[in-house]
């Protein structure tokens, strides 16, 4: 089993896809944001001290007994009406049986043959080829299921298995609600398949979180994507043999992965060689996959319905009762804002994929216009939060702050450097927009007395371009302006000042 074959061979990406037509699959894992777990009343708290929050339940021991979590069922049919599915009249959990060391009862509680959601679908906006689509993905299927615990391997130098010492397991996390939603084959991707998958587990990350059913925070774990890939000739219908690879972490690994399961298949392929079907693990350090468990060792779960549970029969007034209190789907709520921001769906997109639709959209309605509202999240602000490596969300800087900078730029107050200087000023801890601009001297030399003085200085310091001027050629103002600006280390408006200088250059003629 420890065979980490990174030496296969891999063909061209282009190439790849010119022979063979990607068809995805994915399995999305959505652990839910309950106070208490699946079955028992311990706490969910991320990253407390291991096994604090654990009972007789969560650990397995003999004798204990489930009881289920009524905010995690809810949770999972507003999950499931969000995603256009059916809920079910009446479903019930099944063992899935296993062996991990960190799952304590050695069987998972999850959903078989009767999930609470099934037959949906969501549209997920992506660019490809430069064009903005929305591609329908069919859901299979959204079920309830408990997580296992965290296993932790001490004294190697990869925190692998191989090659560690001994292994310590927390069971914090066993028994945590989870909600894994399952696609049907995604087909007609292409070359784009792994944009396209990105695309997708984004779409339902944001669905999710627009719920408040969970955090889903993917370096955390609370948002895991299992990839399935295969790859079939152009124009046949039957699939071919898919690999899966697991609990892929981020959006940027889901997209790394697909690429690579396309020219590792592609590759055996090519060589009449045959893919396996297998579990892969994905290698956020080299980029590629390595088998994990193959057919021949897979699993017969040996499913059979929890006897320790009662069947789940929502009822139909309840769910409806969740399905009329569903938030706006982000595809409608994206939409609707770009019409009201007078932005095209790829410049929505832009703003989607920098995460700043919230941020825009509280901007605006904290008076900014939507094209400031837009310049400052995605120009400046992006760069800035990309700096220091955080989300826009995580910068120190409200919507309603933003909205200030704007307001001072606006009222013609503020050029566009000092913008950005009072913006850092909030960024480093100096207070409010206004405060800044005091305490950085920042104030614009808006006094017309003042202003003209410094032209005129600059104007005595250049008789060169002043006669050029007087001569006609206006563009040589800008030599001047350039002057005026430095002397006032920004502080002037250069609009105004270039206005003086063809205004003194006439006059003084
Ligand atoms: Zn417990
Ligand atoms: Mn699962």
């Amino acid at each position: 089993m420890s065979t980490t074959d990174t030496s296969e061979e891999l063909l061209a990406y282009d190439e790849a896809t010119e022979r063979y037509d990607p068809v995805l699959g994915l399995e999305v894992h959505v652990e839910l944001s309950t106070a208490t777990k699946m079955f028992c009343g311990c706490p969910t708290v991320f990253g407390a001290e291991p096994n604090t929050q654990v009972c007789p339940t969560c650990l397995g021991l003999p004798g204990s007994l489930p009881v289920v979590n009524a905010v995690a069922v809810e949770s999972a049919i507003r999950i499931g009406l969000a995603l256009n599915c059916s809920i079910a009249s009446w479903c019930r959990f099944a063992r899935k049986n296993y062996f991990y060391p960190d799952m304590p009862k050695d069987y998972q509680v999850s959903q078989y043959d009767e999930p609470i959601a099934t037959d949906g679908w969501i549209d997920v906006p992506a660019t490809m080829d430069g064009q903005a689509h929305t591609v329908r993905v069919p859901i299979e299927r959204a079920h309830l299921e408990e997580d296992t615990g965290k296993s932790l391997h001490v004294g190697g130098v990869t925190g692998r298995i191989h090659g560690a010492a001994y292994s310590l397991v927390d069971y914090n996390r066993a028994g945590i609600p989870l909600v894994e939603i399952v696609t049907r084959p995604i087909e007609g991707a292409g070359r784009w398949a792994p944009e396209f998958a990105r695309a997708y587990v984004a779409t339902l990350r944001d669905l999710v979180a627009g719920l408040g059913v969970s955090d889903v925070r993917m370096e955390q774990g609370s948002l895991r994507a299992d990839v399935n890939l295969s790859l079939r000739p152009y124009g046949q219908q039957a699939l071919g043999i898919r690999s899966e690879t697991k609990n892929v972490n981020s959006l940027r690994s889901v997209e790394r992965a697909v690429r690579y399961e396309v020219r590792r298949q592609a590759a055996r392929l090519e060589r009449g060689q045959r893919v396996v079907q297998e579990t892969r693990h994905f290698h956020e350090d080299t980029g590629v996959t390595t088998p994990g468990r193959s057919k021949e060792q897979a699993e017969d779960y040996r499913y059979f319905p929890e006897p320790d549970l009662v069947p789940l029969a929502p009822d139909p007034a309840w769910v409806e009762r969740l399905r009329a209190g569903l938030p706006e789907p982000p595809a409608t709520r994206r939409a609707r804002l770009a019409a009201a921001w007078g932005i095209s769906t790829l410049e929505m997109d832009a703003v989607v994929h920098a995460g700043a639709v919230d941020l825009v959209e509280q901007t605006v309605a904290a008076g900014a216009t939507p094209v400031a509202a837009r310049r400052w999240w995605l120009g400046e602000l992006a760069r800035r939060a990309n700096e220091s490596g955080v989300g826009l969300a995580e910068l120190g800087i409200t919507p309603g702050q933003v909205a200030r900078v704007v307001a001072l730029v606006e009222s013609a107050s503020l050029p566009d450097s000092l913008a950005r200087q009072v913006v850092a000023g909030v960024l480093d801890g100096e207070g409010e927009p206004e405060q800044v601009v005091v305490a950085r001297g920042l104030s614009v030399v808006s006094d017309a007395v003042e202003l003209t003085r410094v032209v005129d200085e600059a104007l005595a310091q250049a008789p060169d371009v002043v006669a050029k001027i007087r001569a006609g050629k206006v563009a040589a103002a800008g030599a001047i302006v350039g002057a005026v600006m430095k002397s006032t280390a920004g502080r002037a408006d250069a609009a105004r000042v270039r206005e003086l200088v063809l205004q003194r250059c006439a006059g003084a003629s």
